[in-house]
């Protein structure tokens, strides 16, 4: 097996492990991770070998051809240093984010991303379960941005552990504050606000890694105890969970 692969799964499950051992310490509500366990599992492994292939198909296809026939006009972009590269591909894939997840609330792309609102345990394993189309859209703004801006393989590989990392981080189970900081990027309560069902905050909170888009678009609405421990996401019949795995 391909080295770089498993020591990037090694650093992803000792981050899960980390984020484990935090929520012990300081939960932010009280979560019963054992109860969905089983069912994520099985369901994480399945969507993720589709959206892995998906995604090649995708990158090598489709985009690539875009990107091939447009990259000409973008020799200002890849001639940045590469940390400014990355920090702008990031950025601005994470507006891509923002965008693709305004749209997946809304009723042309509500059924691709109905399956991640099904989450009732909100904790840092959790935020894996989405359905195979939401997450090649929602992913597709950083894969686009990346290659804009040439990111070689090696740092792809780095980005794309960050990226799940941060996925723990948003989903995590803790009480953090980044003070000032929470204006800029998203803490685990703001992205726990956007799972409850509470009406104040429906179709709130749309970020991933920069809060700011939210704040920007006043689509942010701030962490409350209440909002943080209020019910979240909705039952799933049995017979429709193929169907919202698949997010179709
Ligand atoms: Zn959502
Ligand atoms: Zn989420």
């Amino acid at each position: 097996m391909d080295t770089s692969l498993v020591i990037s799964g090694a650093i992803v499950l000792g981050a899960g492990g980390i984020f484990h051992l935090l929520e012990n310490r300081i939960p932010l509500e009280k979560v019963d991770r054992s109860k969905f366990l089983k069912f994520d599992l099985v369901v994480v492994s399945i969507i993720a070998i589709v959206v892995a292939a998906l995604t090649i198909w995708l990158l090598d296809g489709v985009v690539k051809e875009w990107l091939d026939s447009t990259i000409g006009g973008f020799d200002t972009l890849t001639s940045l240093p590469i940390l400014a590269r990355v920090s702008l591909a990031l950025i601005i894939g994470d507006f891509g984010y923002y965008i693709v997840h305004r749209l997946m609330h809304t009723n042309v792309l509500w059924r691709t991303h109905v399956f991640h609102h099904s989450i009732q345990e909100i904790y840092w394993f959790s935020g894996l379960r989405t359905s195979a189309l939401n997450s090649l859209f929602i992913r597709m703004p950083y894969l686009v941005a990346l290659c804009l801006f040439s990111i070689p393989a090696s740092i792809l590989a780095i980005v794309a552990i960050s990226l799940g990392v941060i996925n723990f981080w948003v989903h995590s189970n803790l009480e953090v504050s980044l003070g000032p900081l929470n204006y800029i990027l998203i803490t685990p309560s703001f992205h726990r606000v956007h799972h409850s069902m509470a009406e104040e905050a429906l179709n709130r909170n749309f970020g991933n890694i920069l809060s700011c888009w939210d704040y920007m678009f006043k689509t942010a609405v701030k962490p409350t105890k209440y909002l943080n421990n209020s019910k979240k996401g909705f039952d799933v019949e049995t017979n429709d969970v193929p169907r919202q795995m698949f997010g179709l």
